[in-house]
């Protein structure tokens, strides 16, 4: 029984594979249809994801510490009066070995927040907040090339950069452009940071950024980002795919059109990791003590507490939340929690009361840490 794609649209690179489990749910018009072909194709994607093996190492590190409106991220199902709750964003280091031997490396979210600020929403928030605000919700751990520089990883080793989707990504300074950028380097084209990075993304994200965006989808984009990035620093994909053992990347639209998520094999069994909840209990919602949620949850018959912000194709998203549900291991520190890892996870805030997390991951580890070279 084999389950993979050859042809597809777009080509991947070697050691990459399409993955065809879900093909049948994609296709679905019907949102109630499409739920139930996923929950079907989960179990055997869990058992063939499962053999094909482990990533070398997974590390993650702590970027930066933010005020999130409360109404987005808990969607529907809180009560607190309080309007920003807080969420830390996360960095993800992967390591595998090619078939040849070859290792590969990918940044997961190693979101510029220095750039990150420009976008249409952050920027209106700022000109609206005291600036004491902001310090009482946000805390800078570190940059993504500094988190690699403590720990020893070249950033010329780094072959690959990828986020759940393009919301507040601003790229340059990573990949480089062809052409002088006004704002950030007016007399030469912008030095990329990871020379040797691709980003990977879904076509149907770049394709968004390119025209025609939505007014409700403008809010949250930079699309004048893309538009010089350094020629071959992109890397197009389409639907499913295999990255390395233990490493894929499913396609999970909703909160973005061409949102995915990282899905992960470790010794603790599979992951995922994605922004389309904020909390691992939003997906059981019913272990929740976040007051409202469960109860929320409860009222609406509904199996899964969306991260809003977007609600362009809510119920895709859902679909995608009950995906990324199906496929995960429980954690084995607390068996109510799955191993649902989100990237901008909800942290406690004394200043946010009613939304403190009841269970909180802080990352995957699995293997040994690169050597410093
Ligand atoms: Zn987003």
């Amino acid at each position: 029984m084999t389950t993979l794609t050859e042809a597809r649209p777009v080509s991947l690179p070697a050691g990459m594979r399409g993955i065809d489990h879900f093909t049948a749910a994609d296709a679905a018009e019907q949102m109630g249809t499409q739920l139930r072909l996923i929950r079907e194709a989960a179990p055997r994607f869990r058992e063939w994801f499962a053999a094909t093996g482990t990533p070398d190492y997974v590390g993650t590190f702590d970027l930066i510490t933010l005020p999130y409106p409360t109404k987005f991220g808990l969607f529907r199902a809180h009560r607190t009066p309080a309007p920003f709750l807080t969420i830390t964003n996360r960095m993800m280091l992967l390591r595998w070995r090619e078939e040849e031997g070859r290792v590969r490396t990918l940044l997961s979210e190693p979101s510029d927040h220095l750039l990150g600020r420009n976008t249409p929403y952050f920027a209106r928030l700022s000109e609206k907040t005291p600036k004491q605000f902001e310090t009482l919700f946000s805390r800078t751990f570190g940059d993504a090339p500094g988190q690699l520089r403590r720990l020893g990883v070249d950033p010329a080793a780094v072959d690959y950069i990828t986020f759940d989707h393009l919301h507040t990504q601003d790229v340059r300074r990573w990949l480089g452009t062809n052409e002088p950028a006004a704002d950030i380097s007016p007399s030469h084209p912008v030095e990329p940071i990871f020379p040797n990075a691709k980003l990977i993304v879904q076509r149907r994200e770049l394709e968004l950024l390119a025209a025609d965006m939505h007014p409700l989808q403008a809010a949250w984009y930079q699309p004048a980002a893309y538009r010089d990035l350094r020629a071959g620093t992109v890397m197009e994909i389409d639907g499913d795919v295999l990255v390395g053992p233990g490493i894929a990347l499913l396609a999970t639209p909703g909160h973005t059109i061409g949102n995915h998520t990282l899905v992960l094999n470790t010794a603790t069994g599979i992951w995922a990791v994605s922004e389309n909840v904020i909390a691992t209990e939003c997906l059981t919602p019913e272990h929740s003590r976040i007051p409202g949620v469960s109860r929320y949850a409860a009222e609406w018959q509904q199996e899964v507490i969306l991260n809003a912000n977007t609600i362009e194709s809510t119920a895709e998203q859902y679909n995608s939340c009950i995906k990324e549900k199906s496929i995960v291991d429980r954690s084995r520190r607390d068996p109510r929690f799955l191993q649902y890892f989100p990237s901008s996870e909800l942290t406690a805030n004394r200043l946010s009361p009613g939304t403190a997390p009841t269970f909180v991951h802080g990352g995957i580890w699995h293997g040994t840490p690169p050597r410093v070279a």
